[in-house]
């Protein structure tokens, strides 16, 4: 007993020399840890293949033949002819020359089993596997596990052979005291095999259906655990008694609300009616309020800052760009004009002159709302009573920094935060990167809103395009031509491109002629960018040529066209934001993907989805699919709270669900997990793997 703890240095074979490399390529110190590294996938060593059936796009072959020929190139190149009776095929190999030369008698039949590739147009197989027939792997059980490898493994010994006896190994050891980790009605309710199986099949499996049983059970577990954590996060603290109570609506709320020139849609009812109950309630809200680009996301977040002012309290709005910050600021300060309730922009270009009085009105009271981007969280910015924080976009600011406006309330009671994201994030990714959050969606777009015509030309097709923008000119319209950000490094930005684009833009749309262009990337100052870009929020330039500095929420409803110069560069979230830009206007709108030459079929794919749906959750989900979660777009930054190792956001959206509900369900009747059938729950979500950042505790 206690083996699973113990070093996997003192596993036969191991040792501390190996011991060392294997924790430091893959992290793993103990035999438990050792255990729960799967194999990504199976080698089906039950059948033999004919050598006419081979070709270089499967990944490992098994076959059975005679040796024909043996060549010895030089001493460290030995090239080997075998056939089956189906065909011949070369084998190669650069290591053990002699020895292979020797075992590999012309006559004499073999197992061979590698991978095939193509070298000079002919298939060969380097450095296969040999095994005479009789003592073959075909007596070892069928399928084999390849597990997850690096160079410096390999050429420290750590083949996949040596892997997969250090884990037959540890098994010998351990299986006994591999301890079940849910509770039995869980198991039968949802159709679990016990977990030693499940370790020793995921690893060893008997058959095919040991193996679907025991990757099941895994992945349930893993997400199980993962969904466990964050709900009961959630639910410790929407439990504490640690909220502002917000209890009125107050005067400013209904002013501004019957001064709105439109009625707001049902979803932006609702939403504000949930946010109102979350204010009242005495607990703390944290709410993700998901809507589409052009929802009406702004006015939501302005009402409840009215709730927070009406009660006593100031409350903050901060963006992720100095630009979005900005224009925040000019559309709540028309919405907060028949109210009497004081606004300001606080920026990292707020000049000190400006900082001091800001910051004095902050401290004391006497500013009710501040707009602003990072600036709001420094240290030196200190509220009087901070109730609420309203984060817009969320996936560009860091878990880290939301938590930080924790620290912003009064004494030790944290504001309510409201996080609002205009990236359709899939369910099945919001549940896991916002699980200890209450989601809202706006999920009904104001009235009025035209489709947008999307469509995906190459570049021999610019000056048709050209044409095209100049009739929408003529028509009194405006087009946005936004070109991919390249980084130099982290903070540079490449702007030859979107420079180049520019003069391109500025020949085909002149001076002379009219047309006035204007210019926004993040190379410029920002005088210079807020400069331009009002220029074109004005209407005095026709047409804006810039980065993706104008990706989220800038609004001009007179463009009608958007541009997007090597569209295959772009995340098909990205793609959507941009075309959200337009169509916000009365008229009919264009979006016009621009591919280069050689843009790839997978690439194209994308980008024909672009083409054929509008709806932000679909592309959401397809991008998901075609990328991964872990490239979504925007999850990079923020991160998921743990890293899966067998479950797959993407793929298994559906048990995702299953063990979510079934966490919940454990939660509802046992919310301290405090009932002995649920121990073995607590102890498992005490190691570290679950160890999910808890914001909760931070005050
Ligand atoms: P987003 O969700 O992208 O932040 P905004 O809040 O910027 O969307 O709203 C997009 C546009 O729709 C703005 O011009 C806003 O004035 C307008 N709008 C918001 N709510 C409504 C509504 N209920 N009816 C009509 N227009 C609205
Ligand atoms: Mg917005």
């Amino acid at each position: 007993m206690g083996e699973l703890k113990n070093d996997i240095q003192f596993l036969p074979g191991v040792g501390p020399k190996r011991a060392a490399l294997i924790k430091r390529e893959l992290g793993i110190n103990t035999l438990d840890e050792l255990l729960h590294f799967y194999p990504f996938r199976y080698i089906d060593r039950s059948t033999i293949v004919p050598i006419s059936s081979i070709s270089p796009d499967v990944a490992y072959v098994q076959i059975k033949a005679r040796v024909v020929s043996r060549n010895l190139i030089n001493i460290k190149h030995l090239s080997v002819i075998v056939d089956d009776g189906t065909g011949t095929l070369e084998l190669v190999f650069f290591k053990g020359v002699k020895w292979t030369w020797e075992r590999l008698e012309p006559g004499r039949e073999f197992i061979f089993f590698g991978k095939p590739q193509l070298f000079n147009g002919k298939l060969n197989i380097v450095h296969p596997e040999v095994d005479a027939p009789q003592d073959g792997p075909l007596s070892k059980g069928v399928l084999t596990g390849v597990y997850p490898s690096t160079e410096k493994l390999k050429s420290g010994g750590i083949t996949g052979k040596v892997m997969c006896k250090l884990q037959s190994s540890a098994l010998a050891l351990c299986l006994q005291e591999i301890g079940e980790t849910l509770p039995e009605p869980i198991i039968r309710t949802h159709g679990l095999c016990p977990l030693p199986y499940a370790i020793k099949n995921i690893h060893f499996p008997d058959d095919m259906r040991a193996l679907e049983l025991a990757t099941r059970r895994l992945k349930f577990e893993e997400l199980f655990f993962l969904q466990l954590s964050l709900l009961k996060q959630r639910y410790v603290r929407s439990s504490a008694e640690n909220g502002i109570p917000m209890p009125r609506v107050g005067a400013a709320f209904h002013a501004c609300y019957n001064a709105l020139p439109y009625a707001l849609t049902g979803a932006q009812q609702r939403v504000i009616k949930e946010i109102r109950a979350d204010l009242s309630s005495g607990h703390q809200m944290n709410r993700l309020l998901q809507g589409d680009v052009g929802s009406g996301k702004t006015m939501v977040a302005v009402l409840s800052c009215l709730i927070a002012v009406g009660n006593g309290y100031q409350a903050c709005i901060m963006a992720p760009t100095e630009v979005l910050a900005q224009q925040h600021f000019a559309n709540i300060q028309k919405y907060l004009a028949p109210t009497g309730v004081s606004c300001a922009l606080l920026t990292g270009s707020t000049s000190r002159k400006d900082r001091r009085p800001l910051l004095a009105g902050l401290a004391s009271g006497t500013l009710d709302i501040i707009v602003g981007t990072h600036a709001l969280i420094e240290d030196t910015v200190q509220y009087h009573a901070l109730g609420l924080a309203v984060i817009d976009e969320q996936h560009r600011f860091g878990v880290d920094q939301r938590a930080s406006l924790w620290n912003k309330g009064k004494g030790s009671v944290p504001p309510h935060i409201l996080v609002m994201t205009a990236t359709p994030i899939p369910r099945t990714l919001a549940m896991t990167l916002y699980g200890d959050l209450d989601v809202s969606v706006i999920d009904e777009m104001p009235p009025g809103r035209k489709p947008v015509q999307t469509m995906l030309i190459g570049e021999n097709r610019l000056p048709a395009m050209y044409r095209f923008i100049r009739e929408q000119i003529a028509l009194g319209r405006q087009a946005f031509v936004v070109y991919p950000m390249i980084f130099i490094n982290e903070k540079m930005e490449d702007v030859s491109n979107v420079e180049q684009g520019y003069e391109d833009i500025l020949r085909a749309f002149p001076l002379e002629e009219g047309y006035k262009v204007a210019i926004v990337h993040g190379q410029q100052n920002t005088e210079t960018k807020a400069f331009n870009m009002q220029a074109f929020v004005e209407g005095r330039a026709n047409i804006l040529v810039s980065t993706t500095v104008i990706e989220v929420g800038v609004d001009v409803p007179n463009a009608s066209v958007m541009v997007i110069m090597s569209a295959q560069r772009f995340g098909l979230s990205q793609l959507h934001q941009l075309r959200g830009r337009v169509g916000r206007g009365a008229e009919k709108s264009y979006c016009i993907l621009v591919r280069d030459p050689k843009t790839g079929a997978e690439a194209l794919r994308r980008l024909e989805l672009m083409c054929s749906t509008e709806d932000g959750f679909e592309i959401a989900e397809q991008d998901m699919k075609m990328r991964g979660p872990g490239d979504l777009e925007g999850t990079q930054q923020s991160g998921l709270p743990v890293t899966l190792n067998i479950a797959s956001l993407a793929k298994d959206g559906l048990l995702l669900e299953e063990a979510r509900h079934c966490a919940q369900g454990v939660l509802d009747k046992d919310p301290g997990l405090e009932q002995p059938q649920n121990a073995s729950l607590v102890r498992e979500l005490r190691k570290d793997k679950y160890n999910i950042k808890d914001y909760s505790n931070i005050s």
